[in-house]
């Protein structure tokens, strides 16, 4: 609400201090990462923490369409371009998954991993103006995957696939408008048949995104835009 005083974080505190150099009085754009963004003013400065006070709220910045990302398990620097792009193009979240053709396995650094790449999350989300910041969850099976996917009613599964030749934007445009969807992308090695054959069981959709075979990353990022892009989000 304006008027509403707010304290920023230690790290945010110090960006705005240390990196950004702002002072009482300075205008900043600030986001509560749960879809609110304001703008605010500095209104003081104690030590290392900074107060602001909310002038106004600004205009929201979600797609309508709630999106989630099933990325096959691939190396880190891949998911991480996948984490950022994707949040600029405004999934609400990611799920790491580990396909029986992953050949990096959920292991020893699933935490340092979760935590990179909820960092990027939250740093696209601020650099791009998003008032959501999209959740990172921690990495799950394919059995997980499934089993998650079963329980959500009222959405759609979409699986790009390299072996199937139906354009993802056809397959969206005789599917009933629900606004929640979730894509799986498979890892490096692919996506074997009965992995498809049970996403499939379960009302998951194949696609194909082109006649080229994509990296994993390019494959999330294309799949993420055409379904922005024919929903009317971009
Ligand atoms: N190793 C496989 C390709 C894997 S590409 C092979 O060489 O045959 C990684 C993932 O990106 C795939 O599992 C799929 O989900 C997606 N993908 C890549 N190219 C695609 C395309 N042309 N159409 C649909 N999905 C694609």
């Amino acid at each position: 609400m304006p008027g509403n005083v707010y304290l920023l974080n230690a790290e945010e505190s110090h960006h705005a201090t240390r990196v950004l150099r702002l002072s009482v009085g300075d205008e900043i754009g600030i986001i509560n990462g749960q879809g609110t963004a304001a703008t605010a003013a500095i209104s003081s400065i104690s030590g290392a923490s900074v107060q602001v006070i909310i002038h106004a709220l600004d205009e929201p910045n979600e797609p309508v369409i709630d999106v989630t990302l099933y990325q096959g398990l691939c190396k880190g620097d891949k998911l991480e371009l996948v984490a950022q792009k994707c949040t600029e193009l405004g999934v609400c979240r990611i799920v790491p998954v580990e396909f029986a053709r992953s050949d990096v396995r959920i292991g020893k650094d699933e935490s340092g991993r979760i935590s990179r790449l909820a960092r990027i999350a939250r740093e696209a989300a601020k650099q791009c103006g998003r008032a959501f910041i999209p959740v990172v969850s921690k990495s799950v099976s394919f059995e997980e995957m499934i089993h998650e996917l079963v329980n959500k009613e009222q959405q759609h599964v979409i699986i790009p696939w390299e072996k199937d030749t139906h354009r993802l934007m056809d397959a969206l445009s005789v599917m009933t408008k629900h606004n929640c969807y979730s894509i799986v992308i498979g890892p490096e090695g692919g996506i074997e048949q009965n992995e498809i054959d049970w996403l499939v069981d379960i009302g998951a959709t194949p696609v194909s995104l082109g006649k080229r075979i994509l990296r994993t990353e390019t494959a999330a990022i294309a799949a993420v835009s055409i379904l922005m892009y024919t929903r009317g989000e971009m």
